[in-house]
């Protein structure tokens, strides 16, 4: 057993679940994946930052996985994945700012606002996923991301946590990076953080009658024009300027075009599914594929929005 490998079991505890040679598919949307050397979950903000210092002191990096609904993870699977699920908490000060730890379900925190009539997070309706990972990816959709509504990040790294205020940090399509580094390190800038939870800022209503319309209307939508119920990533692509990603693939005659065990969906053609035990290879080539297509057609080098996790595309 590796030096590192031991030092995790020895801190493992309560409030620290560590785990050796776990299948990862299982903690994806895509249910694709190799096996995690070690995964480790803290159940707590302390937990957390006692994983970092140990990584740092190392000179290791753990791949951060929230809900695993926008990640690609290698068939050859990772050494060290530190998984935020266990961040679970939800604070609420009657007044609309509400504060979750990062593993807080994203689709729990919608229903959470609407039932106590807090407007401002109904418009990420049925967007899977945890805090974490949503903050992280800014998720949202059309002109609304949920950066929008964050007001202050809780920002674990090796040196401790701070709460980091709008000031410090920069939303972008579908990305979240920090201004400044924090405790006067650059370790935020090498990538070795996590988010541990989100402070959101929504408005109280009396009622929450639009609220729940709003939230049924998009919920029919989404069914409409989505492969809901399939074993997906969300999309695949960002879009770029000109055009959705989903109708340059479309275009290119892409949609139900299969390679093992993935499929562009007959639906959505940003969306690959995995509809008979795919491989990572096989989405990665049919990434490269509907890549290779739309540049031909039309110039266009799509970037992908998922995020690969011991993958290259090049
Ligand atoms: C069916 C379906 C529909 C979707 N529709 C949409 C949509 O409409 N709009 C949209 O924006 N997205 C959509 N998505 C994508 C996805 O749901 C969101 O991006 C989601 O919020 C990601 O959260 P997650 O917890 O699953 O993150 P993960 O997939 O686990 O991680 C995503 C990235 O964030 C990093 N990360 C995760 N948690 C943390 C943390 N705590 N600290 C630091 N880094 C972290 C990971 O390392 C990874 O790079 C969809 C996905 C599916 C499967």
């Amino acid at each position: 057993m590796r030096e590192l490998d031991e030092l995790f079991i020895k801190h493992s505890g309560s409030d620290l679940i560590v785990k050796r040679d776990v299948p990862l598919a299982q903690y994806t949307s895509f249910k694709i994946g190799g096996r995690a050397g070690v995964f480790i979950e803290p159940r707590t903000t302390d937990a957390l930052l006692r994983c970092l210092r140990i990584f740092y002191n190392n000179g290791a990096r753990p791949y951060i996985l929230g809900g695993g609904t926008n990640v690609l993870i290698t068939d050859k699977g990772l050494p060290y994945v530190l998984s935020t699920n266990g961040l679970k908490w939800l604070e609420d000060d009657g007044n609309g700012t509400i504060t979750a730890g990062a593993g807080y379900s994203l689709r729990n925190l919608v229903s959470y606002a609407i039932r106590n009539c807090l407007e401002g997070l109904e418009r990420i309706t049925g967007i899977p996923g945890n805090i974490g990972g949503a903050v992280m990816m800014n998720a949202g959709k059309k002109q609304y991301s949920i950066g929008q509504k964050v007001k202050r990040i809780l920002l674990a790294t090796p040196y401790g946590k701070a709460w980091l205020n709008k000031g410090q940090m920069t939303w972008k399509y579908r990305c979240l990076s920090f201004k400044s580094t924090i405790y006067g390190s650059s370790e935020t800038e090498k990538g070795l953080y996590v988010i541990a939870g989100a402070e959101l800022k929504l408005s109280k209503k009396r009622d929450n009658k639009a609220l729940k319309d709003y939230f049924l209307c998009d919920i029919k939508k989404r069914r409409a024009t989505q492969p809901v119920g399939k074993l997906s990533a969300g999309c695949i692509f960002k879009n770029p300027e000109p055009a959705p990603a989903g109708r340059l693939i479309e275009e290119c005659g892409l949609k139900g075009y299969q390679y093992g065990g993935a499929m562009v969906s007959k639906k959505h053609a940003n969306f690959i599914i995995n509809h008979k035990g795919a491989s990572a290879d096989d989405v990665v080539y049919i990434m490269k594929h509907i890549q290779e297509c739309v540049f031909k057609r039309f110039s266009i080098r799509l970037e992908p929005e998922i995020r690969l996790m011991g993958i290259s595309l090049n």
